[in-house]
Formats: structure tokens, sequence, C-alpha cells
């Protein structure tokens, strides 16, 4: 099939790609020229495991293309994807204006029927608006053109986007005539071989579904950094408190990791919009309004354990700050933790050496050069003369520390490990402070 995809990136580029290795062709739209020439002269602009050869094969063999020309790119897609950005407005609802711009794109160059697909997450109602502007466009111009609106919520995850993408749990697409979920069908027949992977639902409840999945998994990880808070209160280890509750089925192991904190693109902003949206329906949604305060604190314990190890005094003390991404094997630092931390650090008069393995570039672009930061090309040198470590994301390589190594770079004796990553009486026998989240402080 032929297909065109509005925004080139975490999404958009992913899902072409994929949708390109699947057979189908596709053409890559974005308004970011400097993007789209990178894009052509075959430089990814994101890190994403498997992504970069999969672009340039694709690209090679000429089943993906990237272009800044939406009006072609609109003629030429039977199904159009619209994948561009949805962050916060001022009131924490998601910003529309980039998905009705595309809309309006659509409305005002196509030439025959199209299936359009909202692929971003858009509160419930945003297809009615995507409708209303591409019938818009098309009045102005005296145009009596069909088209469907389909609401095909993303449920990849960063830093296992192929993977997700190309083998997924379930593809949930809304809509409403048959035709339009024949198209979606005959779309992603490729990715449901063994099994079929479509749950087909009213478009309203698609828009939803996407909401609700990252609410909850946002609320699985603030409850549990509750459960760390009190854990450490009471004189409990969270750790053992995970592995006791996850064993219940009805709860499982997955998602319950106490943490300094969850970031990114999505769950901040999902959580938020979605709680405006129920305000906006004169609903009070209290779970939601608890998990998003009980995160923004969380993203501060990494500060006060370290500040609280040093009486509240961090100036002219050097921080070694491993992982700067908001979770491991993606490059993206939106909302992370490390960036409450290290900011904190300098506020207080303290400096940071950074190590991540691939997210130094992002933390250049985002802090630009100052005298309190200095990047470091690995771990072991992020330590050196460093009073303090702090762990802010679970890179594996993390999880296999070589603790003599750790002691003979490192200046102080005090960890802080906001991901639980190393067994508090190994640091202890080692004659480390360690503070890690939920556990008893081992003497
Ligand atoms: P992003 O900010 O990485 O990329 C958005 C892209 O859209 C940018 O390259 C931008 O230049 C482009 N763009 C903006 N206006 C455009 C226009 N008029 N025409 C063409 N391109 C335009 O965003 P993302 O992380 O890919 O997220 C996109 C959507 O998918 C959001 O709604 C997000 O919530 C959702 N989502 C994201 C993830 C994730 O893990 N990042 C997962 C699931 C869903």
């Amino acid at each position: 099939m032929k297909v065109t995809v509005f925004g080139t990136g975490y999404v958009g580029l992913v899902s072409g790609t994929c949708l390109a290795e699947m057979g189908h062709e596709v053409i890559c739209v974005d308004v970011d020229q400097d993007k789209i020439d990178g894009l052509n002269a075959g430089r990814i602009p994101i890190y994403e495991p498997g992504l970069e050869p999969m672009v340039v094969r694709n690209h090679r063999l000429g089943t993906l293309q990237f272009t800044t020309d939406a009006e072609s790119a609109v003629q030429a897609g039977e199904v159009i994807f619209i994948a561009v950005g949805t962050p916060p407005d001022e009131d924490g609802s998601a910003d529309l204006q980039y998905v009705l711009a595309v809309a309006r794109t659509i409305g005002q160059h196509m030439q025959s029927h199209k299936t359009v697909v909202d692929k971003s997450t858009v509160p419930v109602g945003t297809a009615d608006k995507v409708r209303a502007a591409i019938t818009q466009e098309l009045a102005a111009r005296d145009a009596q053109i069909g088209f469907d609106v389909v609401s095909n919520p993303e449920f990849l995850k960063e830093g296992a986007a192929i993977e997700d993408f190309m083998k997924p749990d379930r593809i949930v697409v809304g809509v409403d005539s048959k035709a339009a979920g024949e198209v979606m069908r005959n779309l992603y027949a490729p990715f449901a071989r063994t099994k079929d992977k479509l749950i087909v639902m009213d478009i309203r409840s698609a828009e939803l579904t996407k909401y609700a999945a990252n609410a909850l998994l946002a609320t699985k990880i603030s409850f549990m950094n509750e459960i760390a808070n009190l854990a450490e209160r009471v004189g409990a280890d969270v750790e053992a408190v995970r592995r006791g509750i996850g064993s219940d089925p009805r709860i499982g192991y997955q998602f319950i990791f106490p943490g300094c904190g969850y970031g990114g693109s999505c769950f901040p902003k999902d959580v938020q919009a979605l709680e405006r949206t129920a305000r906006a329906n004169a609903y009070e949604a209290r779970i939601l309004s608890a998990v998003e305060a009980t995160n923004a604190e969380q993203k501060k314990v990494l500060f006060s354990k370290l500040s609280g190890h040093f009486g509240g005094d961090l100036a002219g003390k050097r921080i070694a700050v491993w992982g700067l991404s908001f979770k491991p094997n993606t490059d993206d630092m939106r909302e992370a933790p490390s960036r409450t931390l290290m900011e904190a650090v300098w506020q207080a008069g303290g400096s940071v050496q950074a190590f991540d393995p691939e997210a130094m570039e992002e933390t250049r672009r985002i802090y630009g050069q100052r005298d309190d930061l200095t990047l470091c090309d690995s771990a072991i040198e992020a330590l050196t003369d460093a009073d303090a470590l702090v762990i802010c994301t679970e890179w594996s390589q993390f999880r296999t520390a070589n603790f003599k190594q750790l002691k003979s770079h490192l200046k102080g004796r005090v960890v802080v490990d906001g991901r639980n990553l190393w067994v508090p009486e190994e640091l202890a026998r080692e004659g480390f402070y360690y503070y890690a989240i939920g556990r008893p402080v081992v003497e």
C-alpha cells in the first residue's frame, strides 16, 4: 500500500520505517528541513536499537522516502498517518496545533479518497476535530472527496521501538466504518502473521485506550515509589516487598520497580492530559493527580539523599552522575530525573561529571557549555576525584560495576542509587555509604 507519514520523530520514523520494511511504499514528511536532509543523507536523528540499518536499507531500495513536500506526499498516500508531537499546553492538556495543521494540509491537497490515521496520542474527540479540519479545507476549495478518519494509538517503547512495532502485543484501531477497518487490517496484515493482533473498536474508545494504558503504567510506578518511601520510614526493604507482591499473578512482576521517578515524553504529559480531560468533563480524577504529585516529589529524592549525606552543603562538591537518559537504550532526556538532580546540584553550588552511553550529545544540546558540567568519555572517567556517585538510569553496563575500581576512582565513599542496581551489603563491605530507594542503609 502507499503510505504517507507526517512527522519523523520517534513514532513517525519508526512507524514509517517498519511499514516500509514490511513491503509498503512509504513517504515520511517533516517540516524540519535539517532532519529531512539528514535522513536523506543516512543520518538518523535519534538513537533507537536496530533503526539505522533498517532506514538505510529501505531508503536505498526506494520504499522509504523523506521529504518536506507535503503536497506531493498527501497526493501519493492512500493511507496518511499523523504522527506529530502533542506537547502539553499551558494548562497541561494536549496541544493539538500540530495535529490539526497536518489535517488542514491533507484537506488542502488531497485529490482522491484517503484514510487518515491518527497515531499521535490525542484526547478523546480529536478525530472529530481532524475530520472537521479536513472537511473545512475541502469545502473551501469546493472539493467533494471522501475520506475516513481512524484512531490508531501507538504503544511502542523508546529503546525497544523497532521490536515493539514489528512484533506488537496488540494493534488498537478505532474506526467508524467497515471500509476503514478493512484498510487497517490490510495495512497491518504483515505484522499479524501468527495471530490476529488487531483490536478494532469505536474511535473514542481507541483514543482513551492509549491514555488509560500510560496512566496505569505511571500509576504502578508512583504506587511502588510510595511504598518505597514508606519502607524507608518503617525499616523495611522495598525490594523484598516487590518480590513478595509480584509473585501474585494478579499483580505480576512487571513495572513495579521503585526508582527516582518516571520521565520521558509520554507518561508525564499523558497523565496530565488525561487529568485535564477528566476536569473538562466535570470529573475529578483523584488517582491521576496523586500519581503526578507523587512523581514530582520522587524526582527530588536523589538530591535530598545526596544533600542529606553532606549535611545540606554541596557547595564545591563534585558529583559523578551515571545515566542521563530517562531510561536505558535511548538518548531521550525529556523530563529525565537526571535533569532534576543535576539542576539541583548546580543550584546548591556543586558540579557534575556525567556519563551516559548514548545521551551525551543530547546533554550537550540541552545544557551547552558550562563550567559546572563535565561530560566524560566513560563511566570510570566520570568517577575521578568525585565526592559521590549518583545513578539515575539503569543502563545494564552499570549493573556489573567493579567495586574495587569504583573505590580507586571515586574520592568520596558515597553512592546514591536511584535504580536499586546493587546489593547494599556488598557496598557496605567495600566501605561505601549506599543510599538506594526504599532500602535500609547498611552500616
Ligand atoms: P517528536 O517530537 O519526536 O516528533 C514529532 C515530529 O513531528 C518532529 O520531527 C516535528 O518536526 C514533526 N512535525 C511537526 N509538525 C509537523 C507538520 N505539520 N508536518 C510534518 N511534520 C511535523 O514526537 P514523538 O515522540 O514521535 O511523538 C509523536 C506522537 O506520538 C505524540 O503524540 C506522542 O505522545 C506519541 N507517542 C510517542 C511515543 C514515544 O515513545 N515517543 C510512544 C507512543 C506515542
